[in-house]
Order: C-alpha cells, then sequence, then structure tokens
C-alpha cells in the first residue's frame, strides 16, 4: 500500500495524474473555490463549508499523498509539524490562540475526505465534550 501511494505521489507531481485528484487538490488548482485563509508551498488552510464551531478551519498539506496523519506523521513528521504550526498561527489570527485539532482517520471516525487534514477548531468551544 505504502509503494503503490509512493508511486501514486510521484506520478500525480509529474502531472500525470494517475489518481483522481481529492476534492482539496481541486480546491488547491483552484478548480472548486474555498475561502483560503493561508497558504505557502507546502499548505494551505480554508474556512470549513459546513462549520462545527465558531472558528472551523482546515489545515491542508498540498500533496495527496497520505490519506490520514499516521500516513502523514510517518513519512514527513515535519510536515505534520508545520500543520501543526500553522493550526496555531490561525487560531491567533481567528480566534484568542486555543484551539482543538482534529484528525479524522477512517471511515468509522467520520472521515470523508480521504487527503489528510486537520480541522482547527476555535472560538467559544465546549469544554465538556471532545465529540
Ligand atoms: P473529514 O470528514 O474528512 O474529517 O472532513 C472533511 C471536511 O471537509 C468536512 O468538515 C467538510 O465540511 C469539508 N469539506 C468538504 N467539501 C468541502 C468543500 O468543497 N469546501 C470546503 N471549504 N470544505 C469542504
Amino acid at each position: 500500500m505504502t509503494h503503490r501511494l509512493a508511486l501514486g505521489r510521484t506520478a500525480y507531481d509529474r502531472g500525470m495524474a494517475t489518481i483522481e485528484p481529492s476534492i482539496f487538490t481541486r480546491i488547491i488548482s483552484r478548480e472548486i473555490p474555498a475561502d483560503i485563509v493561508f497558504e505557502d508551498d507546502r499548505l494551505i488552510a480554508i474556512k470549513d463549508i459546513n462549520p462545527q464551531a465558531p472558528v472551523h478551519l482546515l489545515v491542508i498539506p498540498k500533496t495527496q499523498a497520505y490519506r490520514n496523519v499516521a500516513e502523514l506523521a510517518l513519512a514527513e513528521p515535519e510536515l505534520l509539524a508545520a500543520m501543526i504550526s500553522v493550526s496555531q498561527s490561525l487560531a491567533e489570527e481567528h480566534a484568542d490562540g486555543d484551539f482543538r485539532l482534529v484528525f479524522n482517520s477512517g471511515d468509522a471516525a467520520g472521515q470523508t475526505v480521504f487527503h489528510v487534514h486537520a480541522h482547527v477548531l476555535a472560538g467559544g468551544l465546549e469544554e465538556s465534550s471532545l465529540v
């Protein structure tokens, strides 16, 4: 599986489009509009289309090589660290700096887009519940 993903990423990054672009890849390429709040060479952050908190942002690597945070952490831990750093900065910009970071991993956990992304939830969160 890892081997197939690595091949897929290489082919995609060369523009060969051998794998289906995710909804987030289509946002990154500006094929689909989104409210973009941050972008650099490796990451993009957008407002979630269906917010679950007063501030609900998605921080997304531009590569769609990793389906979930465990795959990302194993392969590119520094990219995961960059996601967390950007999440902190966005929480400071859009709320009071406190935030909850959620990575849904797998169907049963509610993941619907299998292109790794962090949900940054902030601004008046309930303290008593994680779900
Ligand atoms: P997941 O369920 O995979 O953890 O999170 C996917 C998130 O992407 C959901 O919170 C959903 O609202 C958001 N989402 C899905 N499609 C779009 C879209 O086209 N634009 C934006 N901004 N968010 C989207």
